[in-house]
């Protein structure tokens, strides 16, 4: 794993050992002397992970923290405190500024580099959600708000799954955390937990290292390894620094450990930092999938557009490619379209369209496509099925297009036609592409319009004429 990080120390000494320390891991390393360099630093270029020092003139490292994590552009960049300090105050001091952990001076290796890679691997799936959603953006997509990072008043009544068989810890973790009114679940078996996970209730784990030490890091790696419960944060207890043991822990995936004797300001503060970043990444997600959404549908008619149908059909073919199937396409257009927004006005138009969008849905399969081109013209791809089954389909719906009664927004109803271009996928012996498919049915639809509308037209693909001669 790799990944760009940014140490800040006002001394050149201690940037030259923690630099040291992790350039020889392969990770990408910056430095900066001062407050005010790092915030440069990191604006011109923000990096995966920031190492900033306490204890530094000018600003020192809480002031960086705090701006750091005001700011919605770089708030997600996790940062690690390392300090002189051992005081529990300080670290009360820092996680409120927002430090996601701390590091004590002399830094101790195995503890910096599971933190630092622990970090990092969160980073790099919240920056795949970033990417999935520029992506989709990127595509032409109005592109929405960005995503802020969580506020602490967005964090309440969060899920807690915990698995304590000591009642002295279960009282303890109850008052210490009453104030949040958040939900806790106690359960005294790791079965009963294990189980209780998979019901996707909680947003959240908390899990005591004390009594099983290596059995409880494995029901953690079966927690991270399971599909239900992938992203589920989890925080683990231990009694005391055991650093072989949180260390693989980091590693399998724990999110984040709480040392005993437990101070309540502290298990609040870490609760929280975690769900704020499970927040976050479901605001990423949700953002993305609603660009897909709009990406990929039609606004007024709800059915998905010219993007979606082309992709759809591609799939189609590579799929059929060498095998003997077949699949219909038809073009489909209302006519004398124009005439309905000229007499009626453009709200009955798009009215007769929506309406024709559901009555082709009702009309067809759900394994069929019907999808809106644009403007009054209509596609229907018809999965697994020969020009005659093509053509059968096709008047059908031509003819119930012509039997319905459409009414009028300003009362009286009317009828309408269509007419349609088909064609088919392939022959025996070929199977055509995209743009040849849709050149066959436009000019079988052209033909129709030509002959008199009302009709279906059937069009062969340029390959197929060549075929047929
Ligand atoms: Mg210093």
């Amino acid at each position: 794993m790799t990944g760009r990080i940014l140490i800040v120390d006002d001394r050149v000494a201690n940037l030259g050992v923690l630099e040291s320390k992790l350039a020889s891991e392969y990770f990408d390393v910056t430095t900066a002397t001062s407050g005010q360099k790092a915030l440069d630093l990191v604006n011109q270029q923000p990096p995966d992970i920031i190492l900033l020092d306490v204890m530094m003139p000018d600003m020192d490292g809480y002031q960086v923290c705090e701006i750091l994590k005001k700011n919605p552009k770089t708030a997600h960049i996790p940062v690690i405190m390392v300090t002189a300090l051992g005081e529990l105050k300080d670290r009360i001091r820092g996680l409120q500024a927002g430090a996601d952990e701390f590091l004590t001076k002399p830094v101790h290796d195995l503890q910096l580099l599971s933190r630092v890679r622990s970090l990092i691997r969160l980073k790099v799936l919240m920056d795949s959600l970033k990417i999935q959603r520029m992506a989709s953006s990127g595509l032409g997509i109005p592109e929405e708000q960005l995503v802020a990072f969580p506020t602490d008043d967005q964090i309440h009544g969060v899920r807690m799954a915990c698995l304590m068989e000591d009642d002295v810890l279960r009282e303890k973790i109850e008052s210490f955390l009453s104030v949040d009114k958040h939900n806790l679940s106690f359960f005294t078996s790791m079965d009963a937990f294990s189980k209780a996970l998979d019901t996707r209730k909680y947003d959240m784990a908390l899990v005591p290292l004390i009594f099983h030490g290596e059995e409880t890091l494995r029901l953690c790696s079966q927690i991270r390894s399971s599909p239900v419960t992938r992203h589920l944060p989890i925080i683990m207890i231990s009694q005391d620094l055991r650093e072989n043991l949180l260390a693989k822990a980091l590693d399998i995936g724990v999110n984040d450990y709480i040392l005993e004797p437990i101070e309540p300001n502290e298990i609040r503060l870490r609760i929280r930092t975690q769900a704020k970043r499970l927040l976050y990444q479901k605001l990423l997600r949700l953002s993305h999938e609603k660009s897909m959404d709009l990406s990929l549908t039609d606004e007024l008619t709800k059915l998905y557009n010219r993007r979606y149908f082309n992709a759809h059909l591609d799939a189609l073919l590579q799929m059929e490619s060498g095998q003997r199937r077949s699949s219909c396409l038809m073009i489909i257009d209302i006519d004398h379209f124009k005439s309905i927004n000229d007499t009626f006005g453009h709200d009955q138009g798009d009215k007769v369209l929506v309406e024709m969008a559901r009555l082709l849905q009702m009309s067809t399969r759900d394994s069929d496509l019907v999808a809106r081109l644009g403007g009054e013209e209509f596609v229907v791809v018809v999965d697994n099925a020969t020009l005659g089954t093509g053509l059968r389909i096709a008047e059908r719906l031509r003819r119930a297009v012509e039997n319905k009664v459409f009414s009028l927004i300003q009362g009286g109803t009317m009828t309408i036609s269509i007419s349609i271009g088909v064609t088919v996928s392939g022959t025996d012996k070929e199977t055509f592409t995209r743009d040849q498919m849709i050149k066959a049915a436009d000019v079988a639809l052209y033909q129709a319009k030509h002959a008199g509308r009302n009709r279906t037209v059937v069009g062969y693909s340029e390959v197929a004429k060549a075929v047929a001669v």
